[in-house]
């Protein structure tokens, strides 16, 4: 499934969750409908920590389609970063990350070789 747009709902509700676990660090996975990221999916046992410590507990639940990730970062820069990209390239998919102050315009998404990935945003 090629994924071209997000729902600017899920925006809101990923930047939300940011600010709810703030100054830690926010993680879900994400699902699509369509080629739209309509979803996210929240890792049970995830914990949300000031480090990328939720490598190793990379498991989506059973039965569940999922295209990339989302997460926050605690600062104001958005670009990922080396421990970011490497598991971007292990996972494959769509990335997206978030930085302060965690509003439409603070998040960009990215594909699995770090690049930038292009979405159009369905209001
Ligand atoms: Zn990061």
């Amino acid at each position: 499934m090629r994924v071209w747009a997000i729902d600017i709902g899920l925006v809101d509700d990923i930047n939300e969750s940011a600010r709810s676990v703030f100054p830690d660090e926010f993680l879900c996975m994400l699902s699509a409908e369509d080629g739209v990221i309509v979803d996210m999916v929240l890792l049970p046992g995830t914990v949300y920590g000031d480090s990328h410590s939720f490598l190793n507990q990379w498991m989506a639940p059973a039965g569940i389609n999922t295209i990339g990730t989302a997460h926050s970062h605690p600062g104001y820069d958005n670009r990922p970063s080396d421990d970011d990209l490497s598991l971007f390239s292990n996972m494959g998919g769509i990335h997206i990350i978030t930085c302060q102050p965690y509003d439409r315009g603070s998040w960009r998404a990215y594909l699995s070789n770090g690049e930038e990935a292009d979405l159009e945003i369905i209001y």
